[in-house]
């Protein structure tokens, strides 16, 4: 490597807030383009005439303002510093522009030197990286919609078991364990939750989330997984109800927590593991 590590860090910290930037792109039209396919699809399953809309999808239309959907300036558009730059407002509207926005950017330069300070100059970091951006895509969509698009969770899947296909084939048996089981798991205990209490407790999203981190860890990590992310929902969820009457009785997405409980895993998992063993011995 020629690079000192100050300018390579920096190079890769602006890639990463790049890429959250297209991140943003996909939380917030992946859901939408989901909705439109699902009603032309229930329009076509009544023999209803299809409506025509404007073509919308990751690439069109250009950014606009989700108020008054002026286009966006390239240079109100840059990752973080656009947002800095008119302090979080339309330069148009003046109407406040979500907190997402930054935050998702900021997260993904974050990561990526994170991960790459874990893990190097290494083919796996990409792999490694590619799942915590797909991880965060994910919470954030389930945070905003409750759902987690297959579009998502089954590329994460596939990539997790490519990964240990690749790079550490004596794992690939624990993975699909691990994918199997962690489906499993959920879809037992949310049909069990279901009789007892005539209620959905979860999606089948969550599933299929669980299923792609048993993929990515093994299935030895499952328990350390929903131990971590139920943990993390229970005292989030208690401290929200506390913290204002209004989020009573709303329901908490599960996914964010799967998620955070992956990520940890991913970057920290193995140094987690064995404190885990440790306390449970
Ligand atoms: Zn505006």
């Amino acid at each position: 490597m020629g690079l000192p590590p100050v300018i390579l860090y920096a190079f890769v910290f602006v890639v990463g807030l790049c890429l959250g930037s297209f991140l943003n792109v996909v939380i917030t039209r992946l859901p939408v383009m989901l909705m439109r396919r699902w009603r032309s699809e229930a329009l076509e399953a009544l023999e209803m005439p299809a409506e025509s809309a404007a073509p919308f999808n990751l690439a069109t239309p250009a950014s606009l303002c989700p108020h008054c959907e002026a286009p966006i300036a390239w240079h109100d558009n840059l990752p973080l510093l656009g947002w800095l730059k008119r302090r979080g407002r339309c330069a148009q509207c003046d109407q406040p522009i979500s907190m997402q926005y930054p935050l998702v950017e900021l997260a993904g330069g974050l990561l990526a030197v994170a991960v790459l300070a874990l893990f190097g100059m290494v083919p796996q970091t990409l792999f490694i990286y590619s799942a915590c951006l797909v991880l965060l895509a994910l919470s954030v969509i389930d945070f905003r919609t409750y759902l987690l698009p297959d579009a998502l969770t089954l590329p994460l899947l596939w990539l997790g078991l490519v990964y240990q296909l690749l790079f550490q084939p004596y794992m690939l048996g624990d993975a699909v364990i691990g994918a199997m089981a962690g489906y499993l798991s959920l879809w037992s205990f949310y049909w069990l939750f279901k009789l007892v209490t005539g209620k959905e407790g979860m999606g089948y999203g969550d599933f299929k989330l669980l299923a792609a981190l048993g993929a990515w860890l093994g299935w030895t990590f499952l328990p350390l997984l929903l131990v971590l992310s139920a943990g993390l929902g229970a005292t989030v969820g208690l401290a929200a109800q506390a913290s204002s009457p209004a989020l009573r009785g709303k329901p908490l997405p599960f996914g964010p927590f799967l998620a955070l409980a992956g990520w940890t895993c991913l970057l920290a998992g193995d140094e987690l593991f064995a404190l885990y063993m440790r306390l449970g011995a």
